[in-house]
């Protein structure tokens, strides 16, 4: 029987470690407690994730903690704050992608990147312990094949409306 480990009062480790790719591949996520990862995961929930789930209601952690290993094999960026544990990718049930991180600005949280992804998920990252957040807000989305990037938050639709404008 598996204890859960507990990151913040509605977080525990296993919502970060869980991958269906990782499951495809037959290799498991493991991260010790009071290690380098662990500790930058507790960050992440304690001051983003924790107040986020108070403001809007139970997240949905569709990417958490990912090895190098896995990153590489998802196509993840080479910089990735996924790979030290200081990023999320989440959804709250009954929001758009576009309500959630604008909720998000508004709360005025110590973020260091806030992103729509493709009107899907939000990615949210916090700043290494210590640092100034940067506080930066991007769209991330498909023009026809290609992946765009935009400064702040914006509707999909309307970037591919408009041409990325
Ligand atoms: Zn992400």
């Amino acid at each position: 029987m598996k204890t859960r480990v507990l990151l913040s009062p509605h977080f525990s480790l296993d919502e970060f470690t869980a991958s269906q790719t990782a499951e495809r591949m037959g290799r498991q996520i493991v991260v010790e407690p009071g290690s380098d990862v662990f500790r930058n995961l507790q960050h992440l929930c304690l001051t983003l994730l924790q107040p986020i789930r108070e403001a809007l209601g139970p997240v949905v952690i569709s990417s958490g903690y990912r090895p190098p290993w896995l990153n590489e094999q998802i196509g993840g960026s080479p910089r990735s704050d996924h790979m030290s544990g200081l990023a999320a990718d989440i959804t709250v049930p009954g929001k758009t992608a576009l309500e959630v991180a604008e909720a998000i600005r508004g709360m005025g949280l110590g973020f260091k990147q806030l992103i729509n992804e493709h009107g899907r998920w939000v990615h949210i990252a916090a700043p290494e312990p210590g640092e100034i957040p940067r506080r930066q807000e991007l769209t991330i989305w498909k023009d026809g094949t290609r992946s765009r990037t935009t400064e702040g938050l914006h509707a999909v639709a309307d970037l591919q409306a408009g041409g990325g404008a």
